[in-house]
């Protein structure tokens, strides 16, 4: 009793009557069985890393850091299998010990794999789709109160809709993951204009194995990375001066004074180009500490997922925006590509994608004002057949979404078979699943 939860960004937060750390599956099945007694919600918890209200509940909310342990490890076939909790910071230790590792992630380490899998998280790499194409099995403990394995052989209607569940499926507690032998990463960061990157992207995504970039709004710059495996000796390219200080530090403090005078952000923007992303930067390291990057303090984010064609038009028309509209937008703006695949609420379903991820920082935890750019990027993502990050906050109810994926009321209907009174149902799966929806 008495938890107060915020998520990371501290832009959400609830308080739930009861929390709980259970410590076996009869434990974490006695609690679904009092919240279907007591008519509560029940929302599971990774690591509060979600940027809405997703995980949010004022009822029952269950940790899994006592059942984060690891089950089984196949060094020949290069699998894993872990309970529902483990976090993806410990399965990289865990795996690096069998010569292993993830084949693909996304900015940060410290979130369950679980949280990862229930909101699409996603990473970088035409050829790679989200994590959770890397799943070959899941477990789910169901709201009567019964173990569920799922996988391509088993059960699979319902494991493309646990593939990507939102939490709204039952709780995950156990996931068996194909993972590859450890290896190094090559990252090469490089400068160039918006122009350019969007002008020869189709070659510039497969250049190398995973590309991205970002471009500094008010500017036409763009930052460039490219990452490939490689067998050659560590290279750090850290700088304790100028990634600390003046990436952080002192980017914090100038964007906290631009909270006064929203007209330096333009001249913030162009000179930490200039200070950190002009010249190029080589390094190699291991697979995972490439792929994580600094995503610096706290901050409102939103990221959308178009069809990867849209790229340019979509960029082109942000910056538009933004020239014409008078609002002062931090950087980076963050662009990723992901492969398609055929889970049911994935926003890479069926069409290779684009990711474009927006951001305002929330300097020493100060509310800033991003309304007005939100709702413009929302505009520009939905009439370029947009999907927003399940993770994300957003404003798109039952109504438009179920238009957006084919698949949206198979998931439905089988979400409500296995949950009928709807326990795992909050705030925000409401309007994602039920808003506007005929009963
Ligand atoms: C700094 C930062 C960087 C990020 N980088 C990326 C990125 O590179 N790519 C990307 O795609 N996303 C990114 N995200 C989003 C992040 O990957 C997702 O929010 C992810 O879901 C967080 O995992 P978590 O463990 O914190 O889950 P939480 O936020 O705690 O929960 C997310 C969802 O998972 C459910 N859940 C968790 N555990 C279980 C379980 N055992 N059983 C059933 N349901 C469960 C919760 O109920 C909830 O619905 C980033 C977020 C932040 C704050």
């Amino acid at each position: 009793r008495g938890k107060i939860f915020s998520n990371w960004a501290k832009t959400y937060q609830c308080q739930p009557e009861l929390y709980f750390i259970p410590e076996s599956i009869d434990q974490l099945r006695d609690v679904i069985k009092l919240a279907t007694i007591h008519k509560k919600v029940v929302r599971v918890v990774g690591c509060g890393h979600s940027p809405s209200d997703i995980t949010c509940t004022s009822d029952y909310m269950i940790s899994m850091e006592k059942l984060s342990g690891i089950l089984e490890v196949d060094v020949d076939r290069n699998q894993i299998k872990v309970q529902g909790g483990v976090k993806i910071e410990r399965l990289h230790k865990v795996l690096e010990e069998y010569g292993l590792a993830i084949s693909n992630i996304g900015s940060v380490s410290d979130i369950t794999l679980s949280g990862a899998i229930a909101t699409g998280t996603h990473a970088t790499g035409v050829d790679f789709g989200m994590l959770a194409t890397n799943v070959l099995e899941i477990e789910l403990l169901l709201a009567n109160g019964e173990l569920m394995v799922c996988s391509r052989h088993q059960n699979k209607e319902i494991f493309l809709c646990a593939l990507c569940n939102l939490g709204a499926l039952g709780v995950v507690v156990s996931i068996k993951l194909q993972c590859e032998k450890s290896f190094k990463l090559e990252q090469q960061q490089s400068s160039c204009t918006l122009d350019e990157v969007l002008d020869n992207l189709e070659n510039e995504v497969r250049s190398c194995e995973h590309f991205r970039f970002g471009w500094f709004p008010h500017t036409n710059d763009a930052v460039v990375w490219k990452c490939n495996r490689i067998t050659k000796p560590k290279v750090d390219s850290y700088n304790w001066f100028w990634d600390s200080i003046v990436g952080y530090h002192s980017l914090q403090f100038l964007y906290w004074l631009s909270s006064y005078f929203d007209s330096l952000i333009p001249w913030i923007n162009r000179t930490f180009f200039g200070l950190l992303f002009r010249k190029p930067k080589y390094r190699v390291d291991d697979s995972y500490k490439v792929f994580n990057f600094e995503c610096l303090f706290k901050q409102y984010v939103t990221e959308w997922a178009i069809p990867r064609e849209n790229t340019g038009i979509v960029l082109r028309q942000l910056r538009d925006w933004l020239n014409t509209n008078n609002f002062y937008a931090h950087y980076p703006v963050e662009v990723r590509f992901v492969k398609r695949d055929d889970v049911y609420l994935s926003q890479n379903y069926e069409r290779d994608t684009c990711h474009i991820n927006i951001v305002m920082y929330r300097p020493y935890g100060k509310f800033i004002p991003h309304d007005r750019y939100w709702k413009a990027y929302e505009e520009i993502m939905l009439a370029a057949k947009g999907k927003p990050h399940w993770a994300k906050a957003h404003s798109l109810t039952y109504k438009e979404l179920s238009q957006m994926y084919p698949q949206y009321d198979k998931f439905c209907k089988i979400r409500d078979e296995l949950d009928p009174n709807r326990i795992f149902i909050n705030r925000y799966l409401t309007q994602v699943l039920f808003e506007g929806r005929e009963e």
